[in-house]
């Protein structure tokens, strides 16, 4: 699927969606090289293919948008240049500076001496080093003094953990608060506002463990109040749009501003140039409008608030089951079983990492797949998700039993209750 893309995902002839179990009609493209632009342009003018929608990020930096387009094939997401906004920090961070949008504070060095002599000068009670190139998520570092700071220097631009995504580091002030995700449909002038979710990124329950890619997620997102989303779309993502169409590189596409709510207002982490994963396993499913003309109207320059994009007022769980030993090594080829029963109970399955073998669905990664429910309510559907997971099964099988708790805490304390794990 499009949400746990590390392919690219096309749409396939006339194609037209009026909820959201049309996704499947999403083709992925085996025989294809993503690398391989040209190739790809031709493929899509042999198959028909009247959009392309771009997954991941790093087609994007390549210039995917830009070569399939030039080529004659509609393709959603942003230009290379505009999707620097993900593809290096070092400009994201200039760019916010620039434009007056909330972030930590920090610095940038292409010199590793530079950056370590910096750390030990800094003032910030704790640090975090980035990559600023992309690097699969890993790129960061939460350092807890400074001299780990420079070790994480050190590792990332001279040991070159990250390759060329660490030629440049970003070094920044630790924030505090509760982080949220913030995502938009835009076409470089108009906003259309996702409701916010919240991602797990630990391992274990309670935010304990190694990161990963993500454990599961909900929107929407409680905590944050209906003034300071409108804060939040106003001074962060419609800024930044209008931002870079001001700077002559207009962004088109999903927006996602990751953001830490911290005591002096929400600040700026990371933007992603894209659907979030597991953040779009519950966004896209509260859609109610149709995602083929949102995409194409986007494409087209005609998002207005003639034609708003419209979300359920509804709340989505989804809950990430992992192979035993993910973010490490982990064994593939496991059958799973119990997928039938989930669907029987309602709930949606996604599939990432899974293959078929002699019939049966078998393990194929780290993170498995994600099991999503949409119900009236956070609580609700937070049971049902895991209803799905309990009956779905294979070896080894991790996962949280503890998502959504932030929300059920701060729901629990605004009405006067407690909340039992
Ligand atoms: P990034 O790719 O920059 O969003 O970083 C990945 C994760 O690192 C974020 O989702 C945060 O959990 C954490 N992080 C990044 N920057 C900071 C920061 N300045 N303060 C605290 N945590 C951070």
């Amino acid at each position: 699927m499009v949400f746990l893309a590390n392919f690219l995902f096309c749409l396939h002839g006339f194609w037209h969606c009026n909820n959201y179990h049309s996704y499947h009609t999403f083709l992925s493209l085996t025989a294809v090289s993503v690398s391989n632009h040209a190739a790809l342009a031709q493929f899509c003018r042999d198959q028909e293919i009247r959009l392309v929608v771009v997954g991941p990020e790093v087609p994007l930096a390549a210039g995917i948008v830009d070569d399939l387009t030039a080529a004659g094939v509609r393709c959603f997401g942003p230009t290379a240049k505009a999707a620097q906004l993900e593809s290096s920090k070092s400009f994201t961070k200039s760019f916010l500076d620039r434009h007056g949008i909330p972030t930590a504070k920090w610095k940038s060095f292409t010199d590793p001496k530079a950056a370590c002599s910096f750390i030990n000068s800094a003032n910030f009670p704790a640090l975090v080093v980035k990559a600023s190139g992309l690097a699969a998520g890993k790129g960061v570092i939460v350092a807890s003094n400074k001299e780990e700071a420079c070790k994480a220097v050190n590792e990332i631009m001279q040991d070159k953990t990250f390759g060329t995504a660490g030629e440049t580091v970003v070094v920044e002030e630790l924030l505090e608060g509760e982080e949220v995700s913030c995502l938009c449909f835009t076409d470089g002038v108009t906003i259309a506002p996702m409701p916010p979710a919240q991602d797990h990124k630990r391992l274990k329950d309670g935010d304990e463990g190694p990161n990963t890619g993500g454990m599961g997620a909900y929107s929407p997102a409680p905590q944050i109040s209906k003034d300071l989303l409108l804060k939040i779309r106003e001074t962060v993502l419609q800024k930044t749009v209008d931002g870079m169409r001001k700077e002559g590189v207009p962004y088109l596409g999903v927006l996602y501003a990751g953001l830490m709510l911290t005591k002096d207002g929400p600040k700026v982490l990371e933007f992603n140039c894209r659907f979030g994963d597991p953040e779009c396993q519950v966004i896209l499913p509260l859609l109610k409008s149709d995602l083929y003309e949102v995409m194409q109207a986007v494409i087209n320059k005609k998002l207005s608030s003639s034609m708003p994009v419209w979300f359920e007022d509804s709340a989505a769980v989804t809950v990430v089951m992992a192979s035993e030993g993910y973010p490490g090594t982990y064994p593939k080829g496991l059958e799973i079983t119990g997928l039938s029963k989930a669907k029987e109970l309602g709930l949606e399955v996604f599939h990432a990492g899974t293959a078929l073998k002699d019939g049966k669905v078998v393990t194929n990664g780290g993170r498995v797949l994600t099991v999503t429910a949409i119900k009236e309510d956070l609580m609700t559907a937070l049971q049902e998700a895991n209803k799905g997971v309990a009956a779905i099964n294979f070896k080894g099988a991790i996962y949280r039993k503890d998502i959504g708790y932030r929300a059920i805490a701060f729901l629990s304390q605004s009405r006067g209750l407690t909340y039992k794990n």
